[in-house]
């Protein structure tokens, strides 16, 4: 049997009409003889609100939260009475939607009286996100013919408890999903979960971060040896650039897993950065595709890419960073200094994601966050500190740039302009990257495309659809 798994992301779920074209899609591929397992991310922009309502509750705006989550309701309420026609199966959907608001209602009335959000309480808030979403879209897929059967994700995805960003237990994911999705597909039916939520192994909801449906869709495809991961989303597939920084970009046809984990551990928001992972482990192609456009081939990511004849497949950016220089002119080459840093980082659970060093100091990158300041007064007992925050990572990623010379020449020739603060090749090879303010950011990208993408190679880029549009 060829089980694909379908991932629809906030946009291809954001209303009625989107949810109906999602159901067309799906219906194509059990059309087509495949077997399709679909993850589902809450409706657009919900989860940013879900958020909010907590926020809210918590800061003791008790009136604004359930303002928010009255919105919400009647949103989620609206989009079912148009998706759903059939009276008795209506009814049943529009009264539980209404439990789930008023359980909701009940968690931000009590979080309005303890004045504390901890991030346990904030999971099981946006949880509800995908929760909704997923049983109205199976109802619409029902009505629509499919024979879908709604799953609760927190039932199968099981996760360390590290809330709002936990690791998943892939031999307890393999096992759940063979006990509560696989004989489902086996009856000829369509599962639909939601992504992003799981539960710990005492079944506490947490969720595995921001963008996490894209890793939802990943580990189920892996747990169950999928054909394909399908991920659909609102663009043509991995672009050369962000197509809202850079209008003119490119869709990338095929593309490797490395280059792939790379640019979304760069800041390419299309995939979250641990899509890949699952996919690599079992040989499973990644497809990106787009909801709106559904007859675009997308862009196929694959272990081996073909050569491509330009160097870089594509140019990410991650905003929000923060450049931490620690400066100690007697310490730095003492055996053990590096180390003595880096176990800060540690204790704080904080990721770095460049370095590089000079004869007297550690310059650092990190997410600008709230743990900062606590880091930089553990580093001062070491050395001299100051942090900066605002700042922009650019990356560029090509497996076809290992062993060319002047590549360096030419990047920097094409940011000549922009003061570049930091710069690091990783020693895979397939990336360069840069700091700059985030100021520069868009204009930065803007001048690479321009540099490295005048003549794509047609085999790699799908250089006929810019052509059209010239042309129209
Ligand atoms: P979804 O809700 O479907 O998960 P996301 O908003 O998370 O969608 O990701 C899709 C968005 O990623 C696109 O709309 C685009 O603006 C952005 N993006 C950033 N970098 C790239 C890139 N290299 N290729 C395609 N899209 C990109
Ligand atoms: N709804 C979640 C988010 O907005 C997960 C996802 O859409 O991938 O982050
Ligand atoms: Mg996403």
């Amino acid at each position: 049997m060829s089980l694909v798994v379908m991932k629809f992301g906030g946009t291809s779920v954001e209303d009625q009409t989107a949810i109906a074209r999602t159901a067309s899609i799906v219906a194509g591929r059990v059309s087509a003889g495949k077997s399709p397992v679909v993850v589902v991310s809450a409706m657009a922009k919900v989860t940013d609100q879900l958020l909010r309502c907590g926020t809210c509750a918590a800061a003791g705006d008790r009136t604004g939260a359930l303002a928010l989550s009255s919105r919400l309701r009647s949103r989620h309420r609206d989009t079912a009475a148009a998706l759903v026609k059939e009276r008795a199966s209506a009814v049943e959907l529009i009264n539980w939607i209404d439990q789930k608001f008023d359980q909701l209602d009940e968690i931000l009335r009590g979080l309005a009286a303890i004045l504390e959000l901890t991030p346990r309480i904030s999971d099981l808030i946006v949880s509800y996100g995908e929760r909704l979403s997923s049983r109205m879209i199976a109802a619409a897929f029902q009505e629509r013919g499919i024979n879908a059967a709604h799953v609760d994700a927190r039932d199968v995805i099981v996760t360390d408890s590290h809330f709002q960003k936990a690791t998943p237990i892939d031999t307890a994911i393999e096992k759940r999903a063979e006990e509560k999705i696989r004989p489902l597909v086996n009856e000829g039916k369509v599962p639909v979960l939601g992504g992003f939520i799981a539960s710990n192994e005492a079944g506490i909801t947490t969720t595995l971060g921001r963008g996490g449906s894209d890793f939802t869709g990943a580990l189920i495809g892996g747990a169950m040896h999928a054909e394909a991961i399908e991920i659909w989303t609102d663009v043509d597939g991995i672009m050369t650039s962000d197509p809202r920084v850079c209008p003119d970009a490119l869709r990338v046809k095929v593309i490797s897993f490395e280059e792939a984990a790379e640019l979304a551990y760069f800041g390419a928001k299309v995939l979250h950065p641990a899509t890949i992972l699952p996919a690599v482990k079992k040989n499973i192609p990644v497809l990106v595709l787009n909801s709106k456009n559904p007859s675009n081939e997308g862009t196929r990511i694959i272990s081996l890419a073909p050569h491509c004849k330009s160097p870089f497949k594509s140019i990410a950016v991650k905003k929000k960073l923060s450049i931490i220089d620690v400066v100690a002119s007697r310490m730095l080459m003492t055996h053990g200094y590096l180390k003595a840093i880096f176990d800060i980082f540690d204790k704080h659970q904080c990721p770095v994601d460049m370095v590089s060093t000079s004869e007297v100091s550690v310059s650092l990158t990190v997410d600008s966050n709230d743990k900062l300041p606590a880091i930089a007064a553990d580093l001062s007992k070491l050395a001299d500190v100051k942090y900066e925050g605002k700042k922009a990572l650019v990356c560029l990623v090509g497996e076809d740039i290992r062993g060319q010379n002047g590549m360096a020449a030419q990047v920097f020739t094409a940011v000549r302009h922009i003061n570049v603060r930091m710069i690091s090749q990783g020693a895979s090879e397939i990336n360069m990257s840069f700091m700059i303010d985030e100021e520069d950011a868009d204009e930065a990208v803007r001048s690479l495309h321009a540099a490295f993408f005048q003549d794509p190679d047609p085999t790699i880029f799908d250089v006929e659809a810019r052509k059209a549009a010239v042309s129209s």
